[in-house]
């Protein structure tokens, strides 16, 4: 190796060359620091390294989230399960592990308004992305949107990418609206397609699961795509309060299940 002085400007072209933004930014002001503390270079290299990957694991991190399309970011430290008592941290476990993914597994979670099926869905996804995966959220609503135009106009295949493909699939709020036919169509291929490729689909919806056949007009393929969720996946009903209305008296809050 030639040992003779490299100038600061070739440094700073080289580490540029290199993809190395972090090191480029700190190496000057702490080579001055190293020299004052007496570093050694071992250290004074390692600080540097240990700065351009923690700043690639936030820009990732950050990047992710972003394409993951979540309606808000919660995660599962922020879940008072001391509030929602349905579901134990400890039964969570391999949805919020490497496992999610390498086993393919699957959640629905049902309930009514507010008791955190939502805040669930996202926790899950979000863990995910920050064991090294990527993640998609959409409602029931915009994917069978999507899906039933673009089938009508002969593009499903392409159309069925951006939800086949990510290694997690948030599926939100499925039930809320009423469907046209062919939804069940639109949204079996979606699940039938993850399935096949063992990968995790995470479902919130506020219906009981019987009722999924009369809100897809389709009990068969209802049936098919619940057994296909269901069968590396756990069914969770969330009860209790609703988180939103927590701070209202109880007999002001109407209750869900008296209607
Ligand atoms: P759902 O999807 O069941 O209607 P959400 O998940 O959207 O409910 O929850 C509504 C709000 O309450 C969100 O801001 C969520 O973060 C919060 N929330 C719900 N349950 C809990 C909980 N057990 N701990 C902390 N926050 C919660
Ligand atoms: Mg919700």
């Amino acid at each position: 190796m030639n040992t003779t002085p490299v100038p600061l400007d070739d440094v700073d072209a080289m580490l540029q060359r290199l993809h190395m933004p972090t090191i480029r930014r700190l190496y000057a002001d702490l080579a001055i620091r190293a020299e004052e503390e007496g570093m050694s270079y071992r250290t004074f290299l390692g600080l540097l390294c240990a700065e351009e990957i923690a700043h690639r694991a936030q820009t990732r991190l950050t990047r992710y989230v972003r394409k993951a399309r979540f309606p808000f970011l919660r995660t599962i430290e922020e879940f008072d399960f001391t509030f929602q008592t349905s579901v134990r941290l400890q039964v969570l476990g391999t949805l919020l592990g490497p496992e999610l993914v390498s086993e393919g597994r699957c959640a629905i979670f049902t309930g009514p308004p507010g008791r955190g099926k939502t805040h669930m869905a996202v926790a899950i996804a979000y863990r995910a992305i920050q064991n090294g995966f990527d993640a998609r959220f959409t409602t029931a609503d915009e994917l069978i949107g999507a899906l039933s135009s673009a089938a009508a106009e002969g593009r499903l295949d392409k159309a069925l990418v951006p939800y086949v493909h990510p290694h997690v699939l948030v599926i939100d709020e499925l039930g809320y609206q009423s469907y046209a036919a062919g939804a069940a169509n639109v949204l079996y291929r979606v699940v039938n397609d993850r399935y096949l490729k063992h990968r995790p689909m995470i479902v919130t919806t506020n219906k009981p699961l019987a009722a999924l056949g009369q809100v897809l007009h389709d009990a068969d393929l209802a049936e098919a795509i619940l057994d296909r969720l269901l069968e590396r996946g756990t069914h969770f009903v969330l009860r209790g309060r609703s988180y939103r209305t927590r701070h209202q008296k109880q007999e002001q809050i109407p209750d869900p299940d008296a209607a």
